[in-house]
């Protein structure tokens, strides 16, 4: 399945398409963390993108296509993926109509996270990623098993530099001008299903599930491979 998930920063995109990977069988592929990791290997790509993403501004769009592009035909994403933070705005998006048409392929489904501004600035202050592998921790309502540290790799957890609350607000307005739109765009195109952020990760991930419908589940066929 070719999964787009929306939503300001903070809605739980990210949560939510890690709890899908495994029932979909597809990677979560996410942008921010293609571009932190470009940002750790200190590229002069890295740079660059670092000087928008500390203030809250979109990457350039040449420089996020090239990593998506290249993220996109890995193996592992040949049968499915769950896309999160890319495409944040219409341009982008048909460019990823384009990239995926030019494989014979199409988007299955689009869900957008609605969560209100408030609850999307608290729970971001409170949130920790590991600088490893990029997991995600709430100091309050979802804290590691041990203070800081990371349950998955043992990695040191941090506050991004862009969760700070005036960037958060700065991302939020960005949203709402570039991403926002995003989301009449592919209403039209009868892909989107929008689906309340708010409450309990597994109670977020059982209405997805519902949004999914028949679409939302792995299926065997009778050589035991998986399609989606
Ligand atoms: P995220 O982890 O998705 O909140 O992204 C963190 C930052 O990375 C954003 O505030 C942007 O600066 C940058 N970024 C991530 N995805 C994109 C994208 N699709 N287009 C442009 N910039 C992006």
């Amino acid at each position: 399945m070719r999964l787009v998930m929306l939503g300001p920063p903070g809605a739980g995109k990210g949560t939510q398409a890690r709890m899908l990977e495994e029932r979909l069988g597809a990677p979560h592929i996410a942008s921010g963390n293609l571009l932190r990791e470009t940002v750790r290997k200190h590229s002069a790509l890295g740079k660059k993108a670092r000087t928008f993403m500390d203030r809250g501004s979109l990457v350039p769009d040449e420089l996020v296509l090239k990593l998506i592009e290249e993220r996109l035909d890995k193996p592992d994403a040949q049968a499915g993926f769950i896309l999160d933070g890319f495409p944040r705005t219409v341009a982008q998006a048909e460019a990823l109509r384009k990239m995926l048409s030019g494989r014979g392929r199409s988007l299955d489904k689009v869900i957008a996270l609605i969560v209100p501004d408030d609850e999307i600035v608290k729970r971001i202050s409170g949130r920790r990623t590991c600088r490893n592998c990029g997991a995600m921790y709430h100091a309050i309502f979802d804290p590691p098993r041990n203070v800081n540290l990371c349950n998955a790799c043992n990695s040191e957890l941090y506050l991004r530099e862009d969760d700070a609350e005036d960037t958060v607000r700065m991302r939020l307005e960005v949203y709402a001008a570039e991403t926002s739109p995003l989301l009449e765009h592919y209403d039209r195109q009868g892909l989107l299903a929008r689906v309340d952020g708010v409450g309990r990760s597994d109670e977020v991930n059982a209405r997805i599930i519902g949004a999914l419908g028949a679409s939302g589940s792995r299926t065997e066929d009778r050589q035991g491979n998986a399609r989606r």
